[in-house]
């Protein structure tokens, strides 16, 4: 991608400039695996008007908005963006398999996260078997069944917010035992 073409239209909604780089210290030009567009465009075609939120970030950026070490941002393999129809997105790759099943195996996307206000998707380099998806939503950790792993981020590294559902479990079990 260069930063020159940003009005190219690179799928049936979205122009290369809403998928460029945002950080501040961007090259020119950049890799981005096109599976992530093709996957968004599927996304916006269903959920309405998309805005991209974050592409591939430089290590700078990607350290100064709390980016795990290993973000598949770095290297041009994740795109996270919110969709009008945000909540029904949300329902529909928590609540079952099949839109999830869709992306994993039509358009290669390897990596799903939901969070609050927006969802990522990334294109690692693993086996289907091993896709990692994860639900990061403030007010719903813990309760969705489908996912397979909870209060992990990209790379299965326990975030905050699972962290502290860790610690007020540890914590009630020492209050509950020394209580008895
Ligand atoms: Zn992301």
């Amino acid at each position: 991608m260069n930063v020159y073409d940003s009005d190219q239209k690179i799928s049936r909604n979205f122009t290369l400039g809403e998928f460029y780089s945002t950080s501040p210290d961007a090259p020119e030009s950049h890799y981005l695996d096109g599976k992530l567009i093709d996957a968004w465009q599927y996304l916006r075609d269903n959920y309405g008007v998309t805005h991209i939120t974050s592409t591939l970030r430089t290590p700078q950026h990607n350290s100064s908005v709390g980016g795990v070490k290993n973000s598949q941002h770095l290297i041009g393999k994740a795109v996270d963006a919110v969709v009008k129809d945000h909540d029904r997105l949300i329902y529909d790759l928590t609540g079952g398999q099949e839109l999830s099943d869709h992306l994993i195996y039509k358009y290669g996307i390897r990596g799903i996260g939901v969070y609050d206000n927006f969802v990522h998707l990334d294109t690692r380099n693993v086996k289907v078997e091993h896709v990692t998806r994860w639900d990061n939503r403030v007010e719903k950790i813990g309760i969705t069944g489908t996912l397979t792993s909870f209060g992990t981020d990209e790379d299965g590294v326990l975030n905050a917010w699972g962290f502290r559902y860790y610690v007020l479990v540890a914590l009630g079990l020492i209050i509950y035992l020394t209580r008895k």
